[in-house]
């Protein structure tokens, strides 16, 4: 069943994406649900993406498998049971539900959540929890990690997040999620259990680390941010935006305020090494058949399917 959308004419078609992806699909209603925000839903390798971004309308995603959110411009109801999120920057559009999120899961009785924002926003943000709370006359319970660029976030044994300094505005975080894995040093591949267990108990370190990226999420961003974070370029999924399609809108204004531009993805194509590029962030002055229309024609065949138009 799809989602309802009263928002948007775009969202309300059954058509999504049909050129690219049969595997993008409006998020199935779970049992208890309220459709409070839209989301768009898209299945690769054991990881589920979903979340929608509009600019200047509301940004959120969600990796469900990782428990893992980016940004809060809204909270869709489902999304309640995330014990985590990562702020790119405060504009409104990326955290005007942060108050929402946090109330909503004391009400539920849910643990307090973790919110990692970047740090020149993270005292004004807890001011505005405590306005809030004066106003709602309710309890804002919530953990506040301020962050900046080239930190590493562990999460788990396998899982860390690392965070990097994108081009916007004004000053935003991008991340990373990587999987570590612990995998046998290549001169001990021919031992036996044995000899690798007496080696460990002799002291020795019989793994080396290896690091897979698996998701990458740029937030609002000109192309200079993917271009000085070349990792992102290499993760299984890459989310970012593409603000502004049209031929006619000039690439320095744009690259000004800190945004990409369909061309800018153009100029790029080969140096994505992603198995998922999801764009979304568009303006508002365009409308979904422009979208479309527009991306087939700069990237026929979408970087072989792998670019996800997300409208
Ligand atoms: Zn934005
Ligand atoms: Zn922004």
């Amino acid at each position: 069943m799809m989602k309802p959308n009263p928002s948007t004419e775009s969202n309300s078609s059954k058509n999504l994406d049909s050129a690219s992806s049969s595997d993008l699909h409006h998020a199935v209603d779970s049992i208890g649900s309220v459709d409070n925000a839209p989301t768009l839903e898209l299945h690769h390798q054991g990881l589920t993406i979903d979340g929608y971004s509009r600019a200047a309308v509301q940004s959120y995603w969600r990796v469900a498998e990782l428990k893992i959110g980016f940004d809060l411009g809204a909270q869709p109801w489902d999304f309640m049971s995330l014990p985590r999120y990562f702020i790119s920057h405060p504009h409104l559009d990326h955290i005007a539900a942060i108050p929402s999120y946090v109330a909503r899961r004391r009400m539920m009785k849910m643990d307090p959540p973790i919110l990692y924002v970047p740090d020149y926003a993270a005292a004004t943000i807890d001011q505005m929890l405590k306005v809030v709370s004066r106003l709602d006359r309710g309890r804002m319970p919530c953990k506040l990690i301020s962050i900046r660029e080239n930190q590493e976030i562990e999460l788990s044994r396998e899982l860390v997040v690392s965070t990097h300094a994108m081009k916007h505005s004004i000053p935003a975080l991008g991340f990373i999620v990587w999987e570590r894995r612990k995998k046998l040093k290549t001169e001990y591949l021919q031992l036996t259990g044995e000899q690798i267990r007496d080696l460990k108990l002799a002291g020795e370190e019989v793994t080396t680390e290896t690091r897979i990226p698996l998701v990458a999420y740029t937030g609002d961003t000109a192309p200079e941010g993917l271009d000085r974070n070349p990792e992102m370029y290499q993760a299984k999924i890459l989310i970012t935006e593409m603000t502004f399609l049209a031929p006619d809108h000039r690439k320095d204004r744009i690259h000004k305020d800190g945004h990409m531009h369909l061309d800018d993805f153009v100029d790029r194509k080969n140096d994505f090494k992603n198995e998922v590029i999801i764009c979304g962030h568009f303006s508002v002055r365009y409308n979904r058949q422009q979208i479309h229309r527009l991306v087939d024609r700069a990237l026929p065949g979408r970087l072989d399917g792998r670019l996800k138009v997300w409208i």
